[in-house]
């Protein structure tokens, strides 16, 4: 790993750890159009960009739970969601927007946030509209399908003066901040190995997730991420080397993603994980760290709530039940009302996606990739 991005990711892993405290260089990310005072002042306003199932279920109920929030506007292509919504929640005429109208809300002070919850393979073309509109950008994990999206998506938040955030959830939720926590601060030793696994039995057989155009790629880009993610976090680095295998036993349905993969992640500082993820089961989803007195993991690990803990020396690995929604859009709003960076940024997301094609381009080639 270059010096820059071994030093970006301490930095990024401490602000999360700690909430607060930030070290490093802490970039100048100020709000144009309002100063700061302002903000304080009021609940910032998000704007989601496509209502399907994450936008309905999840994030519109969280944001009714959050401190610094509210729900300000959509973006829609269906004109039966805009009314529906509007109804619901109560959204003006002058924030609903669809997918070619969104530009203008460079003229709505009402939007300060626009939170992308697009199929994976939009996520830049609606960064890029957001972030030229002058608004600041939450984006639904996987970042994008390409690394050269990722980049050009970094590169418009940083040109409008813009912060830039990826929606991992994980990376707030007191469970795996308390496996951070027993990690770094070495209580059963240095961890050695970690093993993950999420996946799921995926049903419609035309959705986007199984059409590599849209989505990128098929488990891994979706659900395999979160284990990177839960590595990252234990290891407190990016992996730098990968290997990968991948199965297929419905070359019908899993036509243009893989089905399930196997994936291996090396460490600079030893620690090795082992992870698969899948399409073809249920209720597969858990994550251990093995270290030199013990392990502790969580299963399941990476559900929106009933997350739970376990330690081999039988002591708890507890937190409270929390909305992980609701606080990372508050952290998010909280970064910007502060002037602080995020502690998910683009670039967090951006090698996550590196490391994503390294792992396919291992499974293509059969060898190990390494990762600059
Ligand atoms: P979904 O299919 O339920 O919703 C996608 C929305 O995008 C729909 O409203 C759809 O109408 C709209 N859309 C716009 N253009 C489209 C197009 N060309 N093709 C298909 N749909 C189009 O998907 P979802 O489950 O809400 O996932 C959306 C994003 O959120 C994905 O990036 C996904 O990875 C992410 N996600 C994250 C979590 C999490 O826990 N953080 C959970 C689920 C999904």
């Amino acid at each position: 790993m270059a010096s820059t991005s071994r030093r970006d990711f301490v930095r990024m892993a401490t602000m999360t750890v700690a909430g607060a405290p930030l070290m490093g260089t802490v970039p100048s990310i100020a709000h144009r159009a309002t100063p700061t005072t302002a903000l304080q002042e009021r609940k910032l306003g998000y704007a989601l960009v496509g209502l399907g199932s994450l936008s309905t279920n999840q994030i519109a109920p969280a944001l009714q739970k959050t401190r610094h929030c509210r729900l300000a506007g959509i973006v829609t292509g269906t004109p039966a969601k805009a009314a529906q919504w509007k109804a619901k929640y109560g959204i003006p005429d002058k924030s609903i927007y669809d997918y070619e109208t969104m530009s203008r809300m460079a003229d709505n002070p009402d939007i300060d946030v626009v939170y992308i919850v697009t199929p994976n393979a939009l996520h830049a073309r609606d960064t890029i509209k957001a972030a030229r509109a002058g608004k600041h950008v939450f984006c639904e994990k996987p970042m994008e399908v390409t690394t050269a999206r990722c980049q050009q998506m970094v590169d418009e938040c940083k040109k409008a003066n813009r912060q830039l955030g990826i929606g991992y959830r994980c990376r707030f939720e007191p469970h795996h901040l308390e496996m951070l926590r027993i990690a770094q601060e070495k209580e059963l030793g240095e961890v050695r190995l970690i093993e993950s696994g999420f996946g799921f039995s995926i049903g419609d057989p035309t959705q986007w997730r199984l059409k590599h155009a849209l989505a990128g790629g098929g488990p891994l880009m979706d659900v395999g991420i979160y284990s990177i993610q839960s590595a990252e976090m234990i290891a407190g680095q990016y992996p730098t080397a990968v290997a990968a295998m991948t199965t297929k036993t419905d070359p019908v349905k899993f036509k243009e993603v893989e089905e399930s993969m196997t994936y291996e992640l090396k460490f600079p500082n030893g620690i090795s994980a082992s992870c698969t993820t899948t399409y073809k089961v249920n209720g597969f989803n858990r994550t251990t760290a093995y270290a030199d007195r013990g392990s502790f993991g969580l299963t399941p690990a990476f559900n929106y709530d009933g997350i739970r803990g376990w330690r081999s020396d039988r002591k708890d690995l507890a937190g409270p039940a929390v909305d992980q929604f609701a606080i990372e859009m508050d952290d998010f709003a909280s970064c910007i009302i502060n002037n602080k960076p995020t502690s998910v940024p683009g670039e967090m997301g951006l090698r996550d996606v590196r490391t994503m094609m390294a792992l396919y381009e291992a499974a293509r080639t059969g060898r190990t990739v390494r990762i600059a």
